[in-house]
């Protein structure tokens, strides 16, 4: 996809996430990258709003190449590009549910929401929550690097999801089922659940709907 189509691509999802109110106010951001180039969402700015041009250019290492400043969380995107070669896009939001889990005492960190669902397991799998960093604290870095070599979506303590995927809208519904099964787990929180297990999720048809 050429780089105009990978903007377009990028701000129609934006938009389509803030729409949906899976982001608020000036909080998310969303990359892509062509090679070593990515394209990332500015700092400051509304997915609700954001615009082709407005979108910030860095390289792997950090560097500003080209258009406004990138997102404070930039280097959360980079981490994931490092640790998952086959990443093309990474989604980072703050929403609402997944948020909420991410701020719970008593979840595995390890593996935060169990395998309700089978589109959960094939789209997102394990879901290590990581410890509460400020915005912006590239100390995050290093863990979500080593973290995203296993597993392709973190929870960030206090804040929120990060997904990666091989294309955007592969990373956009990976963040979209993250944030429907925490709504879940949160809406069956003290009820006896069963949880679907991997002979349930080979016995599915197929992933598509
Ligand atoms: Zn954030």
């Amino acid at each position: 996809m050429s780089e105009p189509d990978l903007r377009e691509e990028l701000v129609a999802a934006a938009h389509s996430l803030f729409q949906r109110s899976l982001t608020h106010g000036r909080t998310g951001n969303i990359s892509v990258r062509a090679g070593d180039r990515v394209l990332i969402t500015p700092t400051g700015s509304s997915l609700g709003s954001v615009r082709a041009d407005d979108l910030a250019v860095i390289d792997l290492d950090g560097s500003h190449l080209g258009g406004r400043k990138p997102s404070k969380e930039a280097f959360l995107h980079l981490a994931v590009f490092r640790a998952r070669p086959e990443a093309t896009a990474v989604v980072h939001t703050h929403s609402t549910y997944s948020a909420a889990v991410s701020c719970l005492a008593d979840v595995d960190p390890d593996n935060v929401l169990p395998p309700l669902t089978a589109y959960f397991v094939m789209r997102v799998g394990r879901l290590p929550l990581l410890p509460y960093h400020a915005p912006g604290d590239d100390a995050l870095g290093p863990l979500a690097e080593s973290a995203a070599r296993a597993h392709r979506a973190l929870l960030l303590g206090n804040h929120g999801p990060v997904a990666a995927g091989s294309t955007l809208s592969e990373a956009v519904d990976a963040l979209e089922e993250i944030e429907e099964t925490a709504k879940l787990f949160l809406l069956l929180r003290g009820l006896p659940v069963r949880p679907v297990t991997t002979r349930h999720v080979n016995q599915a048809p197929s992933i598509a709907p």
